[in-house]
């Protein structure tokens, strides 16, 4: 046995003169330098030697350099140093996903199943971390395929990631739901599920994402962590129109002793401000000390009240923030927006414009296109051009290219309203003289299935033509039940984007229909869609580019205030 080995030895060694030195230049920088100092004085440089030095580096060429020189002193890189490299560049010294990736994706398939688990969990960390979701995806599979249990932190790092396939990431999800959740689950894992819920606009997998976290949710009380999912539930639940869950989830929170924390509060503040639900959002600032109001709750409580039509209210909220903020700016641009649009949309412009002056009396406040916007929009319904001409040098003199277009068409939509159709035209022929484009009204509509489609006005998403027939017949129906209801058909004449989209839905037997619009709803659609769903005993849950409309039995949640 000695003599077998020392035989080896001495077979080694003379293979290893045979080939030399491998390195014959000038001595090298970086790690390299090592590999040349153990080969003057070993006469030669090992796997081992190699994969010890990897764990020295420091950023991804040196991880590389060392890869390199193995590849060039072996026929092969071996695994082990390959495996070696893949866990340093994941890690956190280096922390580049895509090289982790690539040198894992070079180990054979034949040595995969010999790569430590560790290994594959510290890139699939680093690679969601950084949203790569090729790598985190690879190194999830082959964890899967090395027969490892999974746990639920390694679901929510592959879902994290961003997919890009949808149905891998559906098909994660439920299965993830399938587990048992952990009471020690870390809650930035119900937080990741529900985000892929709010990309989806899929409230009922998020109502079975927060079901299914209930043991952790539980286990204990106060637990400050679990404030920022309960926050992002809320808003979910608000921006879903589903205003009863959105209680249910605030009494847990009071509960559990977490509805007090800003970020909760501030949450459910703006899901009543999307329903505009004054009445709940004035109980519910009464439990708040005015000193502990911030930014976020104040405007979310305002928008509430404008949406509302409750004015006084706002105002009085306005004034107590601004007696109590002279330390602590607790009012922003927004919150007098939120007034401005409140007393716009009810008519008074004296008073918003002089909450405008009041903005630009505040140092760290001011006026800008958004806020002169709100302006403009009501003046169309009240017929006021004397204020729409205020506002629209406003815009003009404040405004983005995109605002100040829409301000043009808008413009000229009031003096169409006011009969003067000369000064419509000027102002469209204006508009496209300064080359300003209006951004294109787009509606999306969400099928039960996911499956999402694009109307534009006057036009059938390629994909939906074969059922161009089918979305006619219906808005011809619904044009002869509007004009028995003495309701405008304006919108169904012109093909609004959103009767299209909800012709569409409606013939395919939706009866919960979901449409998100990139600008604010008109009125036309406004009241057409009110009355489609008595006919249809359809519900429409319609996000416009301010708020959610929830329409059903011919009544809108915003009390017609838009
Ligand atoms: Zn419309
Ligand atoms: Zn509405």
């Amino acid at each position: 046995m000695h003599i077998a080995h020392a035989v080896a030895r001495h077979c080694m060694s003379k293979r290893l003169c045979l080939v030399g030195r491998i390195h014959n230049g000038p001595p090298r920088k970086g790690l390299l330098k090592y590999v040349d100092l153990a080969e003057n004085r070993d006469g030669s440089v090992g796997g081992g030697f190699l994969t010890s030095l990897l764990r020295k580096a420091k950023n991804s060429r040196e991880v590389r350099e060392i890869v390199n020189e193995a590849t060039r002193r072996f026929e092969g890189t071996p695994w082990q140093l390959l495996s070696a490299a893949t866990h340093v560049s994941a890690g956190p010294s280096v922390d580049d996903p895509q090289l982790a990736g690539t040198l894992l994706a070079s180990i054979s398939p034949k040595d995969i199943p010999y790569v430590w688990e560790g290994v594959l969990r510290v890139v699939l960390g680093n690679a969601s971390r950084h949203k790569n979701g090729a790598v985190a995806l690879n190194a999830f599979r082959l964890l899967m395929a090395q027969n490892t249990p999974l746990t639920t932190t390694d679901y929510a790092r592959v879902i994290h990631s961003g997919i890009d396939s949808s149905e891998e990431e559906a098909r994660l999800v439920h299965e993830l739901l399938q587990q048992p959740c952990p009471t020690e689950l870390d809650p930035r894992t119900i937080g990741v599920l529900l985000k892929v819920c709010h990309v989806r606009h899929n409230l009922d997998l998020a109502g079975r994402v927060w079901q299914w976290a209930a043991p952790r949710r539980h286990v204990r009380h106060g637990d400050q962590e679990l404030c920022y999912v309960t926050a992002q539930y809320l808003l979910l639940c608000g921006r879903a129109g589903n205003i009863v869950v959105a209680h249910q989830v605030w009494q847990e929170a009071r509960n559990t002793g977490l509805a007090y924390l800003p970020v909760v509060t501030g949450s459910m503040l703006s899901a009543l401000a999307m329903h505009g639900a004054d009445g709940e959002t004035l109980e519910l600032l009464k439990d708040i000390p005015p000193a502990s109001l911030n930014l976020y709750m104040v405007t979310a409580a305002l928008t509430a009240f404008s949406h509302s039509g409750n004015v006084d209210a706002a105002h009085a909220l306005l004034e107590q923030v601004e007696m109590h903020g002279s330390q602590t700016p607790s009012a922003s641009i927004q919150s007098y927006t939120a007034l401005v649009d409140g007393y716009a949309r009810s008519e008074d412009f004296a008073s918003a414009l002089a909450i405008i002056d009041r903005a630009m009396c505040q140092s760290r406040v001011g006026e800008d296109d958004v806020m002169w916007m709100t302006v403009l929009g009501p003046c169309r319904r009240f017929k006021n051009i004397p204020v729409a001409q205020t506002a629209f040098a406003a815009i003009q003199r404040l405004g983005s290219p995109e605002h100040r277009a829409s301000a043009y068409v808008l413009m000229s939509d009031i003096y169409n309203a006011c009969g003067d159709t000369m000064g419509a035209l000027r102002m469209q022929q204006e508009r496209l003289r300064k080359g300003l484009m209006k951004e294109r009204g787009a509606v999306t509509l969400t099928m039960d299935n996911g499956e999402t489609h694009v109307f534009y006005v006057r036009e059938i998403p390629p994909a939906l033509v074969p059922a161009t027939r089918a979305i006619e017949q219906k808005l011809k129906e619904w044009s002869r039940w509007l004009g028995l209801c003495g309701i405008s058909d304006q919108s169904i004449q012109c093909q609004h984007s959103e009767k299209l989209a909800l012709a569409y839905a409606v013939t395919q037997g939706m009866r919960q229909i979901a449409l998100r619009k990139n600008l604010r709803i008109c009125d036309a659609c406004h009241e057409a869609s009110k009355q489609i769903t008595i006919f249809e005993s359809i519900s429409i849950h319609h996000w416009d580019r301010s708020r959610v409309h929830v329409m059903k039995d011919g009544k809108c949640s915003c009390h017609d205030r838009y």
